[in-house]
C-alpha cells in the first residue's frame, strides 16, 4: 500500500471542505481533498440556492460547488476522487486509509463529511427504494412527469421539495406529521399558494403498497386520539425530506460526538477532541446546516489546522 504524506487531509467536499480547501492551499499546506461518495455534497441534489451571497440572481447548486472546487484547484488543493475507507486518530502524524488502497499520513484533518438524508425506518421504504421512494426530488422527480407524489416532512427542505415535484407532478401530498409546518416563512407562503400542493397535516405514513412499485400509502392522521383515522393515498413517488443524520460512522470511538451523532467541537474554534482535527460544515452544525454557514466553518477550520500546525511544529 502506498504511502503519502501531508500537513493537511480534508475528508469530505460541500462547501466546507471546498472552503478549507481554498484556505489551506492558499497557507501553503498544500492540502488533500478526498471528495467522498457524493463530491460536492448535498447542494449537488439540490435546485435553485437563492440565499448564497454573492449571487443575486439565485444559482444552481452544482454550480455553486463547481465554482467553489474550481476555485480551490486555482490554488492547487488536492482534490481526488476518492473515499477515506478507515482512519486512526490515536497518533500523529494521522493514519488514514483511501479506498482501502492507499495511506495517507496527515498531521492534521479537517472532516467535513456533512450529512445524509433520514428515512422513516419503514420495511416498505427498503422494499420499494429505487422503486417510487426517494430522498431526492431533484435527482428523481423527473420521473414523476403528470404523476402524483407525496412528500413527507414540514420542514424547509419538505416545501423545497414539494414545490419543485408540483414543477413536474399532476398533483402533490405534503404530509406533516404535526399541524403546522416548521419552515420558514416564505417557504411556507409559496407552498400554500401552490394549487397543486395538498397539505395533509396531523398525519403519519404507516407504510406503501403496490405491486411492484408505489401504487399508495397508508397514512393515520390523529394518531392517539379520539379522532384517529386511517386512509390510503394513490401516489406514484414518495419522498422523504425529514432531516439528515451526520456522517460520522467513520469516526465514531474515536472522537466525542454528541448523542445526535455530530462532532463535537470547542466553539468558536472548530478543535474537535482529538488535537490536531477539526470539524466543520454539517456533520458539526445541528442548528444552522446552512452552505453559506459550512463555508465559513470551513475556513474557520482552515485557519485553526494553520495555526495548530505553526505551535506543533
Ligand atoms: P428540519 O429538521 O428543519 O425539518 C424536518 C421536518 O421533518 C420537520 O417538519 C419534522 O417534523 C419532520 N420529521 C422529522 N422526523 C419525522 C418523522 N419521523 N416523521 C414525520 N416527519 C418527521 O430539516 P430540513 O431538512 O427541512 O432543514 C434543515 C435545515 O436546513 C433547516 O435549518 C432549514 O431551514 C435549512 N434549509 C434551508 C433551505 C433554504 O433556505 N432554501 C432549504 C432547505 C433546508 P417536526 O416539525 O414535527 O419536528
Amino acid at each position: 500500500m502506498s504511502v503519502t504524506n501531508t500537513k493537511c487531509l480534508i475528508i469530505g467536499s460541500g462547501p466546507a471542505g471546498y472552503t478549507a480547501a481554498i484556505y489551506a492551499a492558499r497557507a501553503n499546506l498544500s492540502p488533500i481533498l478526498l471528495e467522498g461518495p457524493t463530491p460536492g455534497g448535498q447542494l449537488t441534489t439540490t435546485t435553485e440556492v437563492e440565499n448564497f451571497p454573492g449571487y443575486p440572481e439565485g444559482v444552481d447548486g452544482p454550480k455553486l460547488m463547481n465554482d467553489l472546487r474550481a476555485q480551490a484547484l486555482r490554488f492547487e488543493a488536492d482534490i481526488r476522487m476518492a473515499r477515506a475507507t478507515e482512519v486512526d486518530l490515536s497518533n500523529r502524524p494521522f493514519k488514514v486509509t483511501v479506498d482501502n488502497s492507499e495511506t495517507i499520513m496527515a498531521d492534521s484533518i479537517i472532516i467535513s463529511t456533512g450529512a445524509t438524508a433520514r428515512y422513516l425506518g419503514l420495511d416498505d421504504e427498503q422494499k420499494y427504494m429505487g422503486m417510487g421512494v426517494s430522498a431526492c426530488a431533484t435527482c428523481d422527480g423527473f420521473f414523476y412527469r403528470k404523476r402524483t407524489v407525496a412528500v413527507v416532512g414540514g420542514g424547509d427542505t419538505a416545501c423545497e421539495e414539494a414545490l419543485y415535484l408540483a414543477g413536474l407532478a399532476e398533483k402533490v401530498y405534503l404530509i406533516v406529521r404535526k399541524d403546522y409546518l416548521r419552515a420558514s416563512k416564505v417557504m411556507q407562503d409559496r407552498v400554500r399558494k401552490n394549487s397543486k400542493i395538498q397539505i395533509l397535516f396531523n398525519c403519519n405514513t404507516e407504510g406503501l403498497f403496490g405491486e411492484e412499485v408505489v401504487e399508495g400509502a397508508h397514512l393515520v392522521e390523529n394518531a392517539g386520539t379520539p379522532q384517529e383515522d386511517h386512509f390510503d393515498i394513490k401516489i406514484d413517488g414518495f419522498f422523504l425530506a425529514i432531516g439528515h443524520k451526520p456522517n460520522t460512522d467513520l469516526f465514531a470511538g474515536q472522537i466525542d460526538l454528541d448523542e445526535a451523532g455530530y462532532i463535537k467541537v470547542q466553539s468558536p474554534s472548530t478543535a474537535t477532541s482529538v488535537p490536531g482535527v477539526f470539524a466543520a460544515g454539517d456533520v458539526a452544525d445541528p442548528h444552522y446546516r446552512q452552505a453559506v454557514v459550512a463555508a465559513g466553518s470551513g475556513c474557520r477550520a482552515a485557519l485553526d489546522a494553520e495555526r495548530f500546525l505553526l505551535e506543533n511544529a
